[in-house]
């Protein structure tokens, strides 16, 4: 087991890949936190599969770009378990809209949730970390090359991620590892709505000829929690099964 008895926070773990990297590190022996913003009984059922499988698991409801919320998520968290050993800022929203139509709310929405939420969260749970703890940011290949003007205020969200990451792989330097994961095109909910013919044509772009599946996500997350990565930080793992811009 590579993350036996490790305390591990996810936000935005009720679905998607959020879901697929609880089950992932429950399955090699962490305690996960799953947190939620609106779906309490995706979340339960989320603990219970965890449950399941001998892990210990309970359910936040937490805004993460609520900082009175946050505080109370790792407050929770630590009166729990104890500790934290494993941030993954996983909590995300889009809204793909025309450049003219987007408003200065859906702006700041998108970089309240997917911007300042990340920097809460590490400033409230980096005090409770430990030596080797780590800390993983969920980008987007959007944060590196920005590719449909529609999403703007997520692309630069995306890419704020990337700059946290690497200011907090210092400020934080040596006790916790930082590091994100820019996922490609991935299937889950948050892509439900995009056209067909869009969809054919971005799917023709990726050199695998499909969309990556959470558990795929998962699966680089796991590397970056676990002892494999313990001379990484600071630093991006694109996981979007080659891609031409
Ligand atoms: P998703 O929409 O299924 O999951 C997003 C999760 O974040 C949901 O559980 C949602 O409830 C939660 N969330 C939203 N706002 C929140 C808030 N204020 N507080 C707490 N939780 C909140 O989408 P997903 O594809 O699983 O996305 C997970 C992450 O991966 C996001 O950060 C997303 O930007 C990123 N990502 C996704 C893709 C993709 O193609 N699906 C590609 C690159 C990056």
């Amino acid at each position: 087991m590579k993350l036996q008895n490790k305390v591990v926070i996810i936000t935005g773990s009720s679905r998607g890949i959020g879901k697929a990297v609880a089950l992932t590190f429950a399955k090699e022996g962490a305690k996960v936190v799953v947190n939620y913003n609106n779906s309490k009984d995706r979340a339960e059922e989320v603990v219970n599969a965890i449950t399941v499988m001998g892990s210990e698991s309970f359910a936040v409801k937490a805004d993460v770009s609520n900082e009175a919320e946050v505080k109370r998520m790792i407050d929770e968290t630590v009166n729990r378990f104890g500790t934290i050993d494993i941030l993954v800022n996983n909590a995300g929203i889009v809204f793909d809209i025309p450049f003219m139509e987007k408003t200065v709310d859906q702006w700041q929405k998108v970089l309240g949730v997917n911007l300042i939420g990340v920097f809460l969260c590490c400033k409230y749970a980096s005090p409770h970390m430990n030596e080797g703890s780590r800390i993983i940011n969920i980008s987007s290949t959007n944060g590196i090359y920005s590719m449909h003007p529609e999403s703007m205020d997520y692309d630069a969200s995306k890419a704020g991620v990337l700059a946290i990451t690497r200011s907090l792989a210092q400020e934080l330097a040596p006790k916790i590892l930082v590091n994100t994961i820019a996922p490609g095109w991935v299937d889950t909910e948050m892509n439900k709505d995009l056209p067909e013919d869009f969809v054919k044509k971005e799917t023709d772009r990726i050199f695998v000829k499909r969309f990556g599946q959470p558990e795929e996500i998962a699966k680089a997350a796991l590397f970056l929690a676990s002892e494999d990565s313990s001379y990484i930080s600071g630093t991006t793992i694109v996981v979007d099964g080659g891609y031409s811009s």
